[in-house]
């Protein structure tokens, strides 16, 4: 007989948005998490008496019903928070997304003639074909643009030329953004009417976004969570997942169920398969790479630092990417009269930075955020450092046809879903994973539901109409 229903693999929230679904229809399942928390890369640290996310994890969502949800689970947990994002470049801020107006003010008007002029250039004698990141940006931006805001930013995040890194990138992220529709923003402010670009506001759970995961928790119960235990053997036969491993301490856990969901990171789920896959299909596995990051918290005596959400760093002098403060995302994320800087170091696994040992990690960050003018090293009490294997799933170009053939080959399993960010190499933000993960779940309940089209057609720019 089976433990479960379905057993699901991973307990972020997209393998818990599947969880929570089948609980509520009546199902039984089981999760087995590998990390002693909840939330995956949407979890929330606790250390010391700080609060910090990886990285800053804002949710916005286009979709009603998965809006719906997370404000059903998090009620009143939920505050208004004000965004305010800006580059940091030369010594000035920017706004983030970049302004024409302020760009022009921050560059003088030589810089910025140069760019609008390029930008005209690029428009009257268009690029033909758009295959790679670089080729996206020159083509809404124009080439001056690129060069001064997009290049050193991006070639950090990827660690590689962004003529290597695939435009799909762009379609997941950033697609409907253009110097024109940024020069229409501006047009529209400077006529007294507020601009539709980017939200300004957005809500945040009180104690960071990691209590999104554990209210999934809270409402899946007496459902098991199985934390600290990871699944390293899937076992199928006849073209079904028959049962999983997981192992803690040397000791194993055997998982049987009808139907399986995986959010582990999608090669790996294809090195856990037992009988192994076909050794193509692994070759494929092995071709697919991620960007890892490594988040440095530094603690600081003193109750803020910035007014800002985010602030970007992309001049390559500076090796962190990105900085968020925590407490302008909710004033419970540090102990009163205190803060936090997050800084975001981009990396691969091994790297320098990788490798570093965490108080070397700690002594760099804050000397670098005295040489930006942030804080005074002296003023640092505390820090606490994580390090994210599978932060960003690389698509670089080329990495499509590996790509195919996995998912091919997983088809072939009648009973075995992939959902999430990284359980399916897709760019997916917060409400992307929840809804694969909920139209997963909703798959079996009957209904039927692509979840590779998650993400896809859809138009997303967190733009309002
Ligand atoms: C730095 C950074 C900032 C971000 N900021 C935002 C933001 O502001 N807004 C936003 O919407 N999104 C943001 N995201 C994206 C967001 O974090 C993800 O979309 C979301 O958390 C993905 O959830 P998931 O469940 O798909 O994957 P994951 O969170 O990766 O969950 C997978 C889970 O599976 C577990 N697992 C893996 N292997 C095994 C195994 N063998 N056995 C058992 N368990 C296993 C992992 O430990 C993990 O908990 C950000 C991401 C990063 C890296």
């Amino acid at each position: 007989m089976s433990d479960a229903d379905v057993a699901v693999i991973g307990a972020g929230v997209a393998g818990l948005a599947s969880a929570y679904t089948l609980a509520k229809a009546g199902k039984s399942v089981v999760v087995v998490e590998k990390d002693d928390v909840v939330g995956g890369l949407s979890k929330t640290v606790v250390h010391n008496g700080f609060r910090f996310d990886l990285g800053g994890h804002r949710f916005f969502t286009k979709n009603e019903e998965i809006e719906e949800l997370v404000r059903g689970l998090l009620k009143d947990e939920l505050a208004p928070t004000p965004r305010s994002s800006k580059i940091f470049m030369r010594g000035k801020y920017f706004d983030y997304p970049l302004r024409p107006m302020n760009a022009l003010f921050g560059l003088g008007v030589g810089e910025s003639a140069k760019i609008i002029l390029d930008y005209l250039k690029q428009k009257v004698t268009p690029q033909r074909e758009i295959v790679s990141l670089e080729d996206w940006v020159v083509a809404n931006f124009g080439r001056e643009l690129f060069k001064i805001f997009f290049k050193e930013y991006s070639e950090k995040v990827w660690g590689i030329p962004c003529n290597e890194v695939s435009a799909e990138w762009v379609a997941q992220r950033i697609r409907g953004l253009s110097l024109s529709v940024a020069l229409r923003d501006a047009l529209v402010k400077l006529n007294h009417k507020e601009p539709p670009t980017l939200i300004k506001r957005f809500l945040y759970p009180k104690k960071g976004i990691g209590r999104l995961s554990e209210r999934f928790v809270e409402e899946i119960q007496p459902n098991p969570v199985h934390l600290g235990w990871r699944v390293h053997r899937v076992e199928h036969g006849d073209g079904r997942v028959r049962r999983l491993v997981a192992e803690r301490d040397g000791k194993e856990m055997v998982i049987e169920a009808d139907n399986f969901i995986s959010s582990a990171p999608l090669p790996l789920l294809v090195k856990m398969l037992s009988p192994e896959a076909p050794e193509e299909v692994i070759r494929a596995a092995d071709s697919l790479e991620f960007r890892a990051t490594v988040i440095v918290a530094v603690m600081v005596n003193r109750p803020r630092v910035t007014n800002l959400s985010w602030i970007y760093i992309p001049e390559k002098k500076i090796p962190f990417g990105r900085i968020h403060e925590p407490n302008n995302w909710s004033p419970e994320m540090s102990p009163p009269g205190k803060s936090s800087l997050v800084v975001e170091y981009f990396c691969f696994e091994g790297e320098k930075y990788w490798n570093m040992e965490d108080a070397e990690l700690a002594q760099v960050t804050a000397q670098y955020l005295e040489e930006l003018g942030f804080i005074r090293q002296d003023e640092v009490i505390d820090h606490c450092v994580v390090r994210v294997a599978r932060a960003y799933p690389l698509l670089r170009i080329g990495y499509r046809e590996h790509y195919n053939k996995i998912i091919e080959y997983l088809k072939g399993f009648e009973n075995l879903q992939v959902v999430g960010r990284t359980g399916m190499f897709r760019y997916h933000n917060i409400d992307h994973a929840i809804e694969t993960g909920v139209k997963a779940a909703k798959n079996l309940l009957g209904e039927k539901h692509d979840v590779f089209a998650v993400n896809v057609a859809s138009k997303y720019l967190e733009e309002k109409n």
